[in-house]
């Protein structure tokens, strides 16, 4: 690993101020699980590194009549959220996704600002010696190359699948994610916050260098019954395969309005809002589960070696429909 500064922020301000505007040269650390093996393998290689762990660690969800929105704080671990009682009750399409990354130790240690903004697990993006697209090379290795874990939608020149479980249900359930830097705060909606290769090679979110995620903001909506089905390899800790959130605002068991947010398929959370169109009006059977699932995606277009990823999110979304309707218990 290449020698740095390290700058150990108590607060807001300090970690700010340590960040710099030019790419690369001081990042954030939060619980390290992603930097730190990034610095190690020589993908990253910065001159300061700034503790971003006295951010907040709130977990508010407020009850009753006026209840706007839960708040999360960036420097929560992904353990806490995932075993707090009235945010699960809430939110419970969130909590199974916080509950299902990696392993205890990674949710241990894991933040929910660093799972948002972990880069990518595309095995030439991690691997030194290729020097794609990505690293500012001149082409993507997975086009012609081992592609079966990268996108099935996109058809961006870059082929990741955005890597953060977290990601997918904040979408769903349209939180907005709180940006400060230099200039100020702003609040990002979270279906705004990750962006197309096309948009941004060197990074996945709207982030300036000197800019940090202080905490997420979901709304409380009564009605929404959300979950989350994630398709792993032999249920491993690793990565899922692909997942799904479906969010759906019901009346009886019928669907007034829906979000439905496919995971690990495309360089961004993917919402499939053929399947929502699909979905609205009509009372839940697995029939139109599996209609809708059918419509997120008609549009799909695998690589050379992840046609199986089509079938298994297609399952991922006719099974969070179900999840979330109350008619499928796994
Ligand atoms: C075996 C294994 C399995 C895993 N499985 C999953 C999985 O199923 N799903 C999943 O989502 N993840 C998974 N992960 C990834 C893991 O969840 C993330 O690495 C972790 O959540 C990152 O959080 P951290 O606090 O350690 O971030 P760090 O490693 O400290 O930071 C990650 C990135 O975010 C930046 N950053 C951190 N905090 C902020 C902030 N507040 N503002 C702006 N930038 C910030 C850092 O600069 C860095 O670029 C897995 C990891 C491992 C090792
Ligand atoms: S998918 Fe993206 S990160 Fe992976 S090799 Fe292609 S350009 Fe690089």
């Amino acid at each position: 690993m290449k020698a740095f500064a390290y700058v150990n922020a108590t607060n807001e301000k300090d970690a700010l101020a340590a960040l710099v505007p030019e790419r690369g040269k001081a990042v954030p650390i939060a619980g390290g699980q992603d930097l730190l093996s990034l610095m190690k393998d020589y993908i990253l290689t910065p001159e300061r590194v700034v503790n971003v762990k006295g951010l907040p660690t709130t977990i508010a969800v407020p009850v009753g009549p006026s209840a706007d929105y839960a708040v999360v704080g960036a420097a929560t671990r992904l353990a806490d959220l995932a075993a707090h009682e009235a945010f699960r009750k809430a939110f419970p399409a969130i909590a199974e996704a916080a509950a299902e990354v990696g392993t205890p130790q990674i949710r241990n240690v894991g933040t929910v600002g660093g799972n948002l903004c972990q880069r990518p697990r595309c095995w030439y993006f991690r691997n030194e010696e290729f020097r794609c697209l990505k690293k500012g090379g001149a082409r993507c290795f997975a086009v012609e190359g081992e592609n079966q874990f990268h996108a099935i939608f996109g058809d961006a020149p870059c082929h990741i699948v955005h890597p953060s479980s977290l990601a997918v249900p904040l979408i769903a359930h349209e939180a907005r994610i709180k940006v400060v830097g230099p200039s100020g705060e702003r609040e990002v909606p979270a279906a705004e916050f990750f962006v197309m290769p096309d948009r941004k090679m060197y990074g996945e979110n709207v982030l300036e260098p000197n800019e940090l995620v202080t905490e997420v903001r979901i709304p409380i909506r009564p009605g929404v019954k959300s979950a989350t089905y994630e398709v792993r390899y032999k249920q491993s800790h690793d990565w899922p395969i692909a997942f799904a959130t479906a969010a759906l605002t019901m009346t009886g068991d019928t669907v007034r309005s829906s979000r439905i947010v496919m995971g690990a398929v495309a360089p961004v959370p993917w919402r499939a809002e053929a399947a929502e169109k699909a979905l609205a009006g009509k009372r839940v059977t697995e029939a139109v589960a599996m209609g809708a699932a059918d419509a997120a995606v008609a549009e799909a277009k695998p690589m050379s070696g992840n046609g199986y990823k089509v079938q298994v999110v297609r399952t991922a979304v006719t099974r969070a429909i179900l999840k979330a309707a109350g008619l499928l218990k796994a």
